[in-house]
């Protein structure tokens, strides 16, 4: 099951910057960045993507790769736990290719010292042996290119973030190009979809292409089960709400994230640590894939103190504040 969503998600990944849509910012900086390396005949320099899950980070790291025709090597931060886990990865790399690191706000502190003189210089520290006759090896890598990706930018240390040359930040997509994606990947997929059927999926896919695409799939499965195979405007409405995401883009995750803030703490002030125990939830997946697209939209705010509240989410639940001492509307 696994491996037939990996393959679906294989199938609509754009490979070259032509098929990458939005971001325009972003595409057009970057395939100069991509034509003066490969003029120069250099790596490119190091680059760091940040910004919010499923925005398309990972497919623009693959296509970089593939305009410059270099291989690419894929990792994440919490997976390399120890600097011989690195230092294995960076002595095999060619000259020219590229490194991916996902996660990379999550490397340990170690790991994250032996990619400081990896990324500058391009040589590495190596400790042999132990006890009294340990001693270090320098080891010369090829120079290569090192693409960070992550969702929390603030949490990267200062050292880190300078050695990058390249700093990108994604935004959530508008409805127009989320639409476009939908279209797109539904004709790779082959599936039958209207305009008007796309338009609605992208109001709801909470700014987001992979939200789109997997929503996309799960439309279809109404479509093929309970109409005729193809997807029109009554079919995504009551596939959507079945679904139980609603207008704003909002799923049962959300709606359960605002309710204990406002049932258990009063509408906030709380901290994001202490939302994901009530919810039996992991704290990074409710900071980094649900907290910013509820403050995008405005039904958090985020202050020194916690989280709180906004009117729109009093609103959307149809209650009235009682707490006037927490009032920041
Ligand atoms: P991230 O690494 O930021 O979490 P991904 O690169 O894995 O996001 O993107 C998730 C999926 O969304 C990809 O499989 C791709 O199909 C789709 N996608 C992302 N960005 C775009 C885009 N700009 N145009 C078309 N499809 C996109």
């Amino acid at each position: 099951m696994q491996n037939n969503r990996e393959d679906l998600d294989k199938k609509v990944r754009p490979i070259q910057f032509y098929d990458f849509k939005g971001q325009d910012d972003i595409v057009s900086n970057l395939k100069i960045f991509v034509q003066a390396a490969k003029l120069r005949h250099e790596p490119l320099d190091h680059l760091l993507l940040h910004g919010p899950p499923g925005l398309g980070k990972t497919t623009l790291a693959n296509i970089v790769a593939n305009e410059m025709q270099t291989n690419i090597k894929i990792t994440s931060g919490p997976v390399l736990e120890k600097a011989g886990d690195l230092a294995g990865i960076l002595t095999n790399l060619e000259e020219g290719d590229i490194l991916f690191i996902d996660e990379i706000h999550r490397l340990n502190t170690v790991v994250e010292e032996y990619l400081y003189s990896a990324m500058e210089d391009f040589f590495i520290d190596l400790v042999i042996d132990s006890g009294p006759s340990a001693r270090t090896v320098q080891i010369q890598l090829n120079p290569f290119t090192l693409i960070g990706a992550t969702t929390q930018s603030g949490k990267l240390t200062s050292p880190l973030r300078a050695r990058f040359g390249i700093n990108l930040h994604f935004d959530y997509y508008n409805t127009d190009i989320l639409q476009s994606i939908i279209k797109r990947s539904a004709k790779i997929l082959d599936i039958p979809i209207d305009q008007e059927s796309a338009l609605h999926i992208a109001k709801r896919g909470r700014g987001t292409p992979r939200i789109c695409n997997s929503l996309l799939r799960r439309v279809r499965d109404f479509a093929q089960v309970i109409g005729d195979g193809n997807i029109n405007k009554e079919l995504t409405i009551s596939s959507l709400d079945a679904l139980k995401i609603d207008k704003y883009g909002l799923d049962d995750m959300d709606r359960k994230i605002l309710k204990i803030i406002l049932d258990k703490f009063n509408g906030g002030p709380v901290g994001i640590k202490t939302i994901a125990t009530a919810l039996h939830a992991d704290p990074h997946t409710v900071e980094e894939v649900y907290e910013p697209f509820l403050v995008k939209e405005g039904f958090i705010n985020r202050t020194t103190r916690g989280r709180i509240l906004t009117k729109l989410t009093y609103d959307y639940f149809g209650v009235n504040k009682i707490n006037e001492q927490l009032d920041i509307f």
